[in-house]
């Protein structure tokens, strides 16, 4: 008996007995790759569920999919469940406080210029113009589980829909207990409680250069991080880049000298649907946005290299520079 203890304490040691747990998972969902690192003693479990729910809200979002809650609302329909609702009133709540740079009526010049569907072209300006007479948040009615458009708008959930999702997985790994975990979906990033032996979640914001490399470094806990950016998806024609970030008043991608906005803040759809609303409204206004919302940090790295960041970063900021010639606190500019 005494052996077989021995044994057991052997091997629990040897195995790393005091190591916490660690479940990976690579999902492809929403057209992006999605890892998600969960840590602690459930983290299985925990991870199974964060996934089907990750599917769960694709097949509502997609607007390709015949079954799906935005194919409903683009095609007459109007009944919707509890979570569309939640993401559609969350977007017309960004749309409210950004004077319409997030909207997601877009979808109508996302396929003109090709992005949904992969065919990129530059669209006629008459095409542009009479798409651009359905795009309007103000179009878009919700209330208790029922939609209605009007002008035949039609919606896309493309900015705002993965970090709805990653509010979704917080949640479920709360009720699995987990206090730790590390999730990235395609770019909309959850830092999860602290890494498992405590401590803060270290965040790259990706020199838009390089994507691969970090311009700098955010060390947070329980925040997402999310980046929108001229360098995610594009197209070239002529020696000019077309980016898949549109601004609604144009009908075309947001042209103002802003390479990437990235927003820190609890929550993952806020997150998200800012990101890319002040990436649309350009530095200048996107920092009018940041001084009466403190709540919200942010990175906007703009196109003469400068990097500039809000005065709640500063404690948690590591600059590695690449082509940042000039990191500034927005707060001492
Ligand atoms: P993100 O990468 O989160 O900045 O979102 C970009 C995606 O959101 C695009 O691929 C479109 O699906 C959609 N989109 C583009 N421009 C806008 C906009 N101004 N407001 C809302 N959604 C947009
Ligand atoms: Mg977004």
């Amino acid at each position: 008996m005494k052996k077989i203890l021995f044994v057991v304490l052997i091997s629990l040691l040897l195995t790393g007995c005091g190591r916490i747990p660690e479940e990976n998972r690579d999902i492809f969902c929403m057209d992006t790759i999605m890892s998600i690192k969960v840590y602690g003693r459930n983290g299985g479990t925990a991870a199974d569920d964060a996934e089907e729910e990750l599917k769960r809200l694709e097949k509502l979002f997609d607007r390709g999919d015949v079954g799906s809650d935005v194919y409903a609302v683009n095609n007459g329909g109007a009944e919707i469940c509890a979570d569309t609702e939640s993401v559609i009133q969350a977007a017309l709540e960004v749309s409210r406080e950004t004077d319409g740079a997030f909207d997601i009526t877009v979808a109508p010049i996302m396929d003109l210029w090709g992005f949904y569907g992969g065919n990129y072209q530059i669209p006629e300006e008459a095409s542009l113009k009479a798409a651009l007479g359905s795009v309007d948040y103000k179009n878009v009615f919700v209330k208790n589980g029922m939609v209605s458009v009007m002008n035949n708008a039609k919606i896309d959930l493309g900015g705002i829909g993965k970090g709805y999702a990653s509010d979704k997985v917080c949640e479920i790994l709360t009720e699995h207990g987990i206090t730790s975990a590390m999730i990235n979906l395609g770019g909309n990033v959850y830092a999860f409680g602290e890494k498992p032996n405590g401590g803060k979640w270290r965040v790259g914001v990706a020199d838009p250069d390089n994507g691969g490399e970090s311009l700098l470094t955010l060390d947070v806990s329980d925040a997402a991080v999310v980046t929108s950016g001229n360098y995610q998806r594009y197209f070239e024609s002529g020696g000019v880049r077309y980016h898949h970030i549109i601004d609604p008043h144009t009908g075309k991608p947001a042209d103002n000298g802003v390479r990437s906005v990235t927003v820190v803040c609890n929550s993952g759809v806020r997150a998200d649907a800012l990101s890319t609303a002040l990436f649309v409204m350009g530095k200048d206004k996107a920092v009018g946005f940041l001084e009466s919302n403190p709540e919200i940090g942010a990175v906007i790295i703009t196109e003469d290299g400068k990097a500039w960041y809000t005065e709640s970063l500063s404690d948690c900021i590591t600059i590695n520079h690449g082509t940042a010639n000039e990191v500034i606190n927005v707060s001492k500019y």
